[in-house]
């Protein structure tokens, strides 16, 4: 697992949050045993962690199951939304990384085919929907504070090249990057 994702995730296990529940669990090292990233029993050193990717995974490893977390029974999502949510976190996580389908499914062990079906079945959308939508999101945002130039927000969300970005960006919005961060940055109608 790349430190990046390490740190992402520990940081959930530090802030006992929810985020990655379902998606990966938290083997300790010292002590055996296996929790939900959540878990309020325990926050474990990072040099002692672990994560897989199921419990099935931890248990092969010869984790025992928390008590007060029970990682082995499911959460709330079912196998599908859980696969889904792993995609949005691969999409979302660097947004400057190309990610392709074939990419996605490579990490999470399954055939392209079967990603796409069993995430738009979920999200009534496809993955590569889901990464054009928070790719747009992400260089609006960015636009409009103003602080990078377009070139760098190209390459933040994942464009080797600005002309391509800017072409993608009228595309879908209608109007230039500069054009945009004008509007935002100005307000529609003022020429000060
Ligand atoms: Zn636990």
């Amino acid at each position: 697992m790349e430190q990046k994702l390490f740190d992402l995730i520990y940081a959930s296990v530090l802030a006992k949050e929810h985020t990655y529940d379902g998606i990966y669990y938290t083997c300790v090292r010292t002590t055996r045993i296996f929790c939900r990233p959540s878990c309020r029993a325990r926050t474990p050193y990072p040099q002692n962690v672990r994560f897989v990717n199921s419990s099935e995974e931890a248990i092969e490893l010869g984790y025992r199951p928390c008590k007060r977390c029970k990682p082995e029974e499911a959460g709330k999502l079912g196998p599908d939304e859980v696969m889904a949510a792993k995609v949005d976190h691969l999409i979302e996580r660097d947004l400057s990384c190309p990610m392709t389908l074939n990419m996605l499914a490579g990490q999470l062990a399954v055939s392209p085919f079967h990603l796409q079906k069993v995430y738009k079945r979920v999200k009534g959308y496809s993955p590569a929907d889901h990464l054009q939508a928070v790719r747009m999101k992400e260089a609006k945002s960015l636009l409009a504070q103003d602080r990078l130039t377009v070139a760098m927000i190209a390459r933040a969300v994942g464009f080797r090249s600005p002309s391509h970005f800017t072409v993608w960006f009228k595309r879908d919005s209608g109007c230039s990057p500069r054009d945009y961060r004008e509007l935002t940055g100005k307000g529609i109608g003022t020429n000060e």
